[in-house]
């Protein structure tokens, strides 16, 4: 993988138009299928409403969104109605976030997050634009990805070096399984799947995880009994490879890899 913007493109200038060229057509030139390994993926023809990219070998689609700076906690996406309306759907894309340097004309990051990471708690809604806008009335969204998991976000490239192919796959492959569930199941394995990162240890008690009982209750008020649904969450995880149970009551993640 070449992290360098080809020279016979447009010249760079000031406009975001013209880094979108930029980064569209590195993403068309470098960038393989993370879902299936297929050496490059395809632009769709312009003005697809909410996917850039698509696998013609396994048909996953990518939304692209790229910027000079890292991407913060929320990222600025489209139509909130659109977003919400489309989690549900198969052909729901995932999102690749690019971050390049400007004055090197190259990449610095490209992270991935999986469709499957998208529930209806990661997509906030905005403001509507004011009366004065051109799009008045119109209502955007941000993506929160402080509240996707660390297992939810996969670096093809970062700090301006490319990751092992094999590993990239692997991380992807590894919570292929959430794609069988349906949005509220997805949700809470999820919330428990970063209460998990937010213990920070590979190892940890039934007790670290009952520790977010309260959390997750104030998440999920409707439900009167977290402590066993968490426990299924567990052995969920544990079934589909996600961490093991090493003794009664305690877990071991499993590698990432
Ligand atoms: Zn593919």
């Amino acid at each position: 993988m070449k992290l360098g913007f080809e020279e016979t493109q447009l010249p760079y200038t000031s406009g975001t138009q013209n880094a979108r060229v930029w980064t569209e057509r590195w993403v068309r030139d470098q960038v393989y299928c993370p879902n299936c390994g297929a050496a490059k993926i395809n632009s769709f023809p312009n003005n697809s409403p909410l996917a850039d990219f698509f696998c013609a070998l396994c048909r996953e689609e990518f939304e692209l969104k790229s910027g000079k700076r890292t991407f913060g906690p929320k990222v600025v996406d489209g139509a909130f109605r659109t977003k919400c309306d489309r989690l549900a759907a198969s052909n729901n894309p995932s999102l690749f976030l690019l971050n390049y340097d400007r004055k090197q004309l190259s990449v610095v990051n490209l992270m991935v997050v999986p469709k499957h990471f998208f529930v209806r708690k990661i997509i906030e809604e905005r403001k509507p634009l004011a009366p004065t806008a051109r799009r008045a009335g119109w209502i955007g969204s941000y993506i929160l990805l402080n509240q996707v998991p660390s297992s939810g976000k996969i670096f093809l490239v970062r700090d301006g070096q490319p990751q092992p192919k094999e590993a990239v796959l692997a991380q992807w492959r590894k919570t292929l399984f959430l794609r069988e569930e349906g949005l509220e199941v997805r949700g809470w394995l999820i919330e428990v799947m970063k209460c998990v990162e937010t213990i920070g240890r590979p190892e940890f008690s039934i007790d670290d995880i009952y520790a977010f009982e309260s959390h997750l209750s104030r998440l999920y008020p409707d439900n009167q009994n977290v402590k066993p649904k968490i426990l299924q969450q567990l052995q969920y995880l544990r079934d589909r490879g996600y961490l093991e149970f090493v003794s009664r009551g305690s877990y071991r993640l499993l590698s990432r890899i």
